[in-house]
């Protein structure tokens, strides 16, 4: 089954049209997710490029991730909301934050990723595989 999805950015000039499953969907406990977020975690996912379409003006910054490759990070010039990132070392792939979906529910989360970051008091008791890192494959 293939998912269509909506979503966009707190003010409204920035949305986009999904048309594929993710193909992942997990927490980042990194640190620059936490910093860029304001939050102890994000959520992501990892969808095909081009099946998403944009529109609205998109600013951006790159920054050396966790993972040591270059990482992307979008979001709206206007209201400042994190919309998605690219990491160099997935080109075919971007990750959506799924906080901007304009319905979330049907996200099904499947691993905690760069755990070694995780705040103290953030406690997992979801049962899903946590990673230190970024997974290999
Ligand atoms: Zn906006
Ligand atoms: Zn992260």
């Amino acid at each position: 089954m293939s998912k269509n999805y909506e979503g966009g950015c707190h003010c409204g000039a920035v949305r986009y049209t999904g048309t594929k499953d993710p193909e992942l969907t997990f927490y980042c406990h990194c640190n620059d997710c936490q910093r860029t977020s304001g939050s102890p975690f994000s959520m992501e996912l990892m969808v095909e490029r081009n099946s998403v379409q944009f529109s609205g003006e998109l600013s951006s910054y790159v920054v050396v991730g966790d993972s040591g490759s270059p990482v992307t990070r979008f979001f709206c010039p206007k209201c400042s909301s994190g919309m998605y990132l690219d990491c160099d070392a997935d080109p075919d792939y971007l990750f959506l934050k799924v906080g901007s979906l304009d319905d979330a529910s049907w996200v099904t989360p499947q691993m905690h990723i760069f755990t070694s970051a995780k705040q103290p008091w953030v406690q997992i008791n979801d049962g899903l595989p946590q990673y230190e890192k970024m997974p290999d494959d």
